[in-house]
């Protein structure tokens, strides 16, 4: 059965950089950015991963927003 599919928004200007979404996300979505925000943090970022070469999909779990200590995720499910 396919996965269930999803997406996520990041609003990088008003993440803190604390990266719990990184540790809990069970498909490695997202990583750290390499550009500053205007806070002065490298903010998290969502990676997209070439859908040919990579089979990892956003699931919806909503697993990152859930731990987002400054609700900066917001999760849609297709
Ligand atoms: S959990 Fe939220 S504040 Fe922390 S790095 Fe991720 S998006 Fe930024
Ligand atoms: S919703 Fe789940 S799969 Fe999608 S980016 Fe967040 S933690 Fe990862």
């Amino acid at each position: 059965m396919a996965k269930k599919v999803g997406y996520i928004t990041l609003d990088s200007e008003a993440c803190k950089a604390c990266y719990l979404c990184i540790s809990v996300c069970p498909e490695k979505l997202i990583g750290v950015s390499q550009r500053l925000n205007q806070k002065g943090y490298y903010p998290a970022e969502i990676i997209a991963p070439d859908p040919e070469k990579d089979d990892r999909r956003c699931t919806g779990c909503a697993t990152c927003a859930t731990i987002c200590p400054d609700v900066v995720i917001e999760v849609y499910r297709e």
